[in-house]
């Protein structure tokens, strides 16, 4: 047989090695961001263009580069800032490889012009899938520029791979704003298809984290200061008011570049421990700098999760640290009144009056007597233990043995909407309940209804909004003293491309320049007062789904949108408000789902009742 292996050329050689280190516009962000960060410049501009697919440009006003090395920085494993293998362990900062440039050179149209400050003229350097067309000396000021123009062109699976622009721009700007906080002594601006979206002036770290998240977080940031032989630590945590919803806000760095790291994370949520609620994230921007020694950052491809030599100590004295800040500012008295969200409560505390607890027993009950029936607790583990006192729902056991025995299959049958929804439209209202937690009971005759509330508001305002960006849009209240709201600079990027569609949803915004928005109309079933924390956690959820999860940006405005406003508007509902709920629901497309996909219906028929019976109260 013919030999068959033969050696990949180079170029097919460079695309596959590229797939590890770029795999979206914002890696090739974050290693061009680094590269001018290392080269010592103090002013940075990224400029893209369609979220980076067609152009991301990096300017600065760091070294340069001589002829040659402009040229070599284009070739695998060339790099300045490492020669031996022991260097990896002795580096100030991570993630030298020699790599990106080669990488970002396979799979794009890349054009450098830099300048070494002694030089007279820089040079110019062309260069497409690895190949270098064009080098020339031209002029440049000193300093760095590199674009990258049309990514992936040459490796359409790649670029077909790619995600909505709102979803790689989001990436790009979590990649930006992490090396901005890692460096505040370097200027960077950002613009967006001529859209300038950041400014941010050098400064110390507090003022870097108000500049990028919003001033208003100037009042929120507890410091952190801790200088021990292993590690020394400052930064910033968040004040516990202001917890958030998700995970938004969270941010080490170590040795100045961003790290991800599950432990540590975990060190300061157990500071935080019964300060916040067992839901909220606290936020923090914590610098570690460690012995570089004593950390492997080799652990993870895209380097940002790194290994500590000693990590016990290093959690040990992270938790204290953050411990100790926080009891600080607890006993300065706090003199911020302007508070602008309150402290998180469970939902039932905030809105509703106390409800006394919700297990009942039935002291009458015993089990040789026909009318009294429990549910067992392991079926429904949240529902009371509930007696059946109407006696249309009271059902003989003679009566039930006997149909039983009649059917063949006891499987839950699907009652016909139509029916369902007639029936509801014509019982009392007494015969809806709403638990504790959060469960809506309904009994007929033949038998129970459970409906998760969460799950089946959700689901009511989720199709409402998808209807509402459909055809009808959602009714606008027009406010009578429009307010202005402040949005730090990532909100308000997105406000910017969510506003044709929060219009139809019925938020009236519009643009004040400088991250304002003035409020001209909300939702009508919006409460004036609620907006701004609707839409900051719409964004929240929006920003932390978007990419995970295969769905389109409009269902996940809506689902967002509806959840934040369904967290708002949770409480106890009467009978007749539920039964309004429900009708709803089930005149929705997809009534028996929660918007995940969780099954929010339950029903039990006497076959069902009769096992739940029989399975040994
Ligand atoms: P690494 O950063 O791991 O060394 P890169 O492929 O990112 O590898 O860059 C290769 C080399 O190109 C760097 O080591 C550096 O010498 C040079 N370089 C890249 N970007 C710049 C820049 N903006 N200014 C000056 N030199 C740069
Ligand atoms: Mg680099």
């Amino acid at each position: 047989m013919a030999d068959i292996i033969h050696l990949l050329p180079d170029h097919v050689a460079n695309q596959i090695a590229a797939g590890e280190v770029i795999q979206r516009p914002a890696s090739a962000v974050k290693e061009m961001l680094e590269n001018s960060v290392d080269a010592g410049s103090d002013e940075i501009s990224l400029i893209l263009r369609d979220a980076g697919k067609t152009l991301i440009h990096v300017i600065d006003n760091g070294n340069g580069m001589s002829d040659t090395d402009a040229r070599l920085c284009f070739e695998r494993h060339a790099t300045s800032k490492i020669r031996k293998v022991d260097d990896l362990y002795s580096l100030h900062t991570m993630g030298f490889r020699g790599e990106a440039l080669a990488s970002i050179a396979a799979v794009a149209q890349v054009e450098l012009k830099t300048r070494l400050a002694q030089a007279e003229v820089g040079v110019r350097i062309l260069i497409e899938g690895s190949e270098c067309k064009v080098q020339e000396a031209c002029a440049s000021p000193k300093g760095t520029s590199l674009a990258i123009r049309n990514l992936f062109y040459n490796v359409p699976a790649r670029r077909n791979f790619l995600k909505s622009n709102q979803v790689e721009t989001r990436h790009i700007l979590e990649e930006f704003t992490r090396v901005a906080l890692a460096n505040p002594g370097v200027r960077f601006t950002l613009h967006h298809n001529d859209i300038q979206l950041f400014d941010v002036r050098s400064g110390n770290f507090r003022q870097r984290i108000a500049s990028i998240f919003g001033n208003q977080y100037n009042e929120r940031l507890v410091p952190v200061e801790e200088d021990t032989s292993i590690v020394k630590l400052e930064g910033f945590i968040g004040k516990p008011e202001f917890a958030r919803k998700n995970r938004g806000e969270q941010y080490f760095f170590v040795n100045n570049r961003f790290i991800k790291d599950n432990y540590l994370h975990h060190a300061v949520n157990a500071a935080y421990e019964s300060l916040i609620p067992k839901d909220a994230y606290p936020s923090y921007w914590l610098n570690l700098q460690l012995d570089p020694s004593t950390i492997d950052v080799n652990i993870h491809p895209t380097k940002t999760e790194i290994k500590f030599v000693d990590d016990k100590s290093v959690y040990a004295i992270l938790r204290a640290a953050v411990k100790r800040a926080l009891g600080r500012f607890s006993i300065s008295p706090s003199l911020d009144f302007d508070q602008e969200r309150s402290f998180d409560l469970p939902l039932e505390k905030l809105q509703s009056a106390p409800i006394a607890p919700t297990v009942r027993i039935n002291t009458e009950y015993n089990p040789f007597r026909p009318e009294t029936m429990h549910l067992p607790k392991q079926e429904v583990p949240s529902v009371r233990a509930w007696p059946v006192t109407d006696s249309r729902a009271a059902v003989s056991w003679n009566e039930l043995h006997r149909r039983l025995d009649e059917r063949t299959s006891v499987s839950q049958e699907e009652i016909a909407v139509d029916e369902l929804i007639h029936f509801l439209e014509e019982a009392p209202e007494e015969l809806f309940n709403q638990t504790g937690a959060g469960v809506v009971t309904v009994a007929r005759p033949d038998r129970v209804l459970l409906v998760d509330l969460k799950g089946a508001l959700e689901r009511i305002q989720f199709e409402r909004y998808e209807a509402a960006l459909d055809s009808k849009p959602m009714h606008t209240q027009q406010q009578l003293f429009p307010q202005r709201m402040q949005f730090s600079p990532l909100d308000a990027a997105l406000l910017e491309e969510l506003l044709p569609e929060l219009r139809k949803l019925g938020f009236d915004l519009a643009p004040f320049g400088d991250n304002e928005y003035v409020v001209h109309g909300i939702p009508a079933d919006l409460s004036s007062g609620q907006e701004k924390d609707v839409l900051q956690e719409l964004f929240e959820q929006y920003r932390n789904n978007s990419d995970r999860l295969q769905i389109s940006s409009r269902e996940q405005l809506c689902r967002s949108l509806a959840r934040s406003m369904v967290h708002k508007s949770m409480r106890q509902y009467s009978g007749k408000e539920l039964r309004r709920i429900l009708i709803d629901l089930f005149h929705c497309k997809n009534a028996r789902y929660s918007m995940q996909g969780k099954l929010i219906v339950k029903e039990a028929g006497e076959p069902e009742l009769l096992r739940w019976i029989q399975s040994g109260i």
